[in-house]
């Protein structure tokens, strides 16, 4: 206890790191439908990092991404997540964790249809058993945040496909998670939309030193991220600075960067 305490004052120190990650596998089913979608990752991720995961399909991304949102347990290894060991925790003590810690963004947004944008991102809040009230003002307050205040009373179907993963966006941040994970955030997007999404993650990420993990297998999604892991075949193959990985990083966000500016104008 006394070391942690200690060692958390240290930027350098194993407690600066929110994930680490020792040695993961992950076995589906048994015998001859047995898959084994992850063979033991590695990975070390420190507060206030933006990491774009990316690797063929079934490489064992949303796996991973299960396992690092306390979806999941691994079959075998290690999780730390900010200093302590979740890997074998109960299903009920994963979800106080989860519902905490982690905010989840995906592909599909997962919005309640029949529910307006204010009352999707009300929802965690209601879970964590806020007052109304606090419900309220906190949940405008996020939305009016992403640029959508004037669409609080909207369900999702009278909402764009960009406009919808916002609130998703706004409903993850509800509980003050420190952490977001988004699998495939944009695989629904069309090219300007991708951008503002990407653009919403890294300002919340500079801005307020959330930690992002996002899965895509779009270089140019990747490109707004500063780390870039691969995976393929349930491995990590690669982990480098996003310079080193998309040459044209800095091109394809500035041009996005541009087709956004051009919308709000
Ligand atoms: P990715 O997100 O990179 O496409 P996944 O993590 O979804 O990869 O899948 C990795 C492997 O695990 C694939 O072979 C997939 O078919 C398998 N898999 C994923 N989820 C399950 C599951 N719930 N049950 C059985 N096999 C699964
Ligand atoms: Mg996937």
């Amino acid at each position: 206890m006394r070391n942690e305490s200690l060692a958390s004052r240290d930027g350098s120190s194993p407690a600066a790191l929110l994930i680490d990650v020792r040695d993961l596998s992950k076995i589906y089913g048994d015998g001859s439908t047995e898959v084994q979608a992850l063979r033991g990752v590695s990975l070390s991720i420190r507060n206030g990092e933006f990491v774009a995961i990316m690797g063929p399909s079934g490489s064992g991304k949303s796996t991973f991404m299960h396992l690092l949102g306390c979806l999941d347990r691994p079959t075998s290894g290690s999780y730390r997540l900010g200093g302590v060991e979740v890997s074998r925790l109960s299903r009920d003590q994963l979800a106080a964790i989860r519902n905490a810690r982690i905010g989840f963004v995906f592909q599909s947004f997962n919005l309640l249809p029949r529910t307006t944008a204010l009352e999707n991102v009300e929802l965690p809040l209601l879970y964590a058993g806020a007052g109304r009230d606090e419900r309220i003002k906190r949940s405008r307050a996020l939305l009016d945040q992403i640029g959508l205040r004037d669409r609080v009373d909207h369900r999702p179907s009278e909402l764009s496909g960009g406009q919808q993963q916002r609130v998703a966006i706004a409903r993850a941040l509800a509980n003050g998670a420190p952490l977001i994970l988004a699998d495939e955030p944009t695989g629904n997007l069309d090219s300007r939309s991708s951008a503002e999404i990407m653009r919403l993650f890294r300002q919340l990420n500079r801005d307020q030193g959330i930690t992002v993990v996002v899965v895509t297998h779009d270089p140019g999604i990747a490109a707004w991220c500063r780390r870039v892991v691969t995976f393929r075949d349930g491995l990590i193959i690669d982990d480098r600075p996003v310079a080193d990985v998309i040459p044209d990083a800095a091109r394809i966000v500035a041009a996005g960067e541009s087709a956004v500016q051009g919308v709000r104008a």
